[in-house]
This record gives C-alpha cells, structure tokens and sequence, in this order.
C-alpha cells in the first residue's frame, strides 16, 4: 500500500499525521492552505486516496474526480471568489513537484494566459 506518510506528503496531510491548515475534509476529499502560496488564496484540493497525478485516474475514479471540482466550486463560494484559476500539473515537465494528485484553487491576483 503506497497510502503512508514515509512515501508520500499529502497521504500524511490527509490522515493527519503531517500538520496543514485544513480547510475542508470528507470521506473523500482533503483541501488545505498551500505553505508556499502563489496567490492570494492557494488552496490545495486533493483525494484522500493515493493517486499519483491525473493520467494514473481511470474510470473507476470519476465520481472522485467529480468531487474534487465540486469540491473546487463550493470552496470558491465559501471564500466568496469570484474569479479562480483550478490547475492540476501532471508530471515534472508541467511543474509537478508533489506526486499525489492535487489541483490548486488559486485567486485574489490578476492571472495570465497561457500559464506561464
Ligand atoms: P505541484 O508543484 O506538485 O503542482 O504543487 C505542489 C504544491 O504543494 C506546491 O504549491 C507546494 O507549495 C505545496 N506543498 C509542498 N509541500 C507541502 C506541505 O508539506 N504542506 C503544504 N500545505 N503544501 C505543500
Ligand atoms: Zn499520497
């Protein structure tokens, strides 16, 4: 079983063993503060199972992976965003440094497109 805080930083966030500033938990979903945020609102949204990152997702995980937008959405109206960049990296290439699928709920700055 990868699900262990010795491999994997957000499995620890997610069972509590690693200290975060937690936002929101259900049974499936964790979202919590990024410590290095690039906006004014950095929120981290990830499953509390193990999943690498969006291309290790199948069809088995879409419920999950509606969750966590939905999940995006009410944070977003919770923090009374009203406009927010989602965005997942999917490998080092796309700036992925943490290897449990998250998406970052970001807001509160001007965003430029295309993502730099
Ligand atoms: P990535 O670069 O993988 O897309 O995003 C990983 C994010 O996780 C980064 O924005 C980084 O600041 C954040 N991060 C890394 N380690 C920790 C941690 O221990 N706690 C929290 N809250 N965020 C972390
Ligand atoms: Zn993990």
């Amino acid at each position: 079983m990868y699900n262990t805080t010795m491999t994997c930083i957000f499995c620890g966030i997610a069972d509590g063993s690693i200290k975060s500033q937690l936002i929101y938990e259900d049974e499936d979903v964790v979202a919590f503060k990024d410590l290095n945020p690039q906006a004014p609102t950095h929120l981290l949204i990830i499953p509390r199972q193990h999943i690498a990152r969006l291309d290790e997702a199948d069809e088995q995980h879409a419920l999950l992976l509606g969750k966590l937008l939905l999940t995006a959405k009410k944070l977003a109206k919770q923090f009374n965003l009203k406009d927010f960049r989602l965005v997942t990296n999917n490998g080092k290439g796309a700036g992925q440094s943490v290897d449990h699928l998250h998406f970052h709920l970001m807001a509160g700055r001007r965003f430029n497109w295309p993502a730099g």
